[in-house]
């Protein structure tokens, strides 16, 4: 397979990421209407939706409105592709490089939604374990009892954590969202990979609550008008680092847990 191919390929695929992370979260369907601009509306002609090169022939502007651009949109499209052509050199051309790519779309997909609207769609979810569990059955039919065990097992933990988090801190720390997520990443990775992924996340999570807790007391240079990061209490986007860390397991495919034990 010819790497242009993959990359121009894994470039669509962002730019269909681009599609789900704006309609999903509005529920708006993503196959019609056609693409539009977000603030005008105007139905976009083909040449407007060609992924990164329309951004910078357009000069990032909508051509109709005139509204700009943003940046995320040729960078989700590249990260994309970067992830199809990546995982082409770490898999081969295997069962393993299409179970895992589409594993990490989604997961890119999740994590940009759910770090800008504190949601996780059921849409994107039941995606997620459907086609995974189909791929799973097409390409490893032996393995797909311990992935359905994987991932019930990775519901239940998660569930428990939730239960006994609002019980202690009476604190919102997950959300339903997490646990069905949890449940299509177990299925995937294992649970021995979703433990990893869990407690990365959990640690990623903390230093970023803390970090911003830090940042927003600090005072900004110019003035009262202007803070570093919102206040405190805001929420944490819990669904975007699971699926950032569920990614890192897989790309590193070493389970995390034995840092926990502690070695002198
Ligand atoms: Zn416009």
């Amino acid at each position: 397979m010819h790497i242009t191919i993959l990359f121009l390929i894994g470039l669509s695929f962002g730019s269909f990421i681009n599609v789900c992370i704006y309609r999903l979260p509005r529920h708006i369907s993503i196959v019609a209407p056609r693409s539009f601009c977000p603030h005008c509306g105007t139905q976009l002609a083909w040449h407007e939706l060609v992924p990164v090169f329309s951004f910078f022939f357009l000069k990032r502007r909508c051509r109709h409105c005139g509204v700009k651009i943003p940046w995320r949109y040729p960078v989700i499209e590249f990260l994309s592709a970067l992830i199809v052509v990546n995982f082409f050199f770490l898999f081969g051309f295997t069962a393993q490089y299409i179970i895992s790519s589409f594993f990490a779309l989604v997961m890119l997909t999740v994590a940009l939604i759910d770090w800008q609207h504190f949601i996780i769609p059921n849409k994107l979810l039941l995606t997620g374990i459907v086609i995974g569990a189909g791929l799973k059955f097409f390409f490893m039919r032996d393995e797909i009892i311990e992935s359905i065990a994987s991932a019930a097992l990775s519901v239940f933990t998660v569930s428990l954590i939730l239960f006994l988090g609002n019980r202690l801190f009476r604190k919102e720390t997950m959300g339903v969202g997490d646990v069905k997520l949890s449940g299509v990443i177990g299925l995937f990775l294992g649970f021995q990979f979703f433990l990893s992924a869990l407690w990365i996340a959990a640690l990623g999570g903390m230093i970023y609550g803390y970090g911003r807790r830090a940042l927003s007391r600090m005072e900004h240079p110019f003035g009262s008008d202007f803070q570093f990061a919102p206040s405190p209490d805001e929420k944490i986007p819990f669904g975007a680092f699971l699926a950032g860390a569920s990614v890192l397991v897989l790309i590193t495919e070493k389970p995390f847990t034995h840092l926990l034990q502690w070695s002198p």
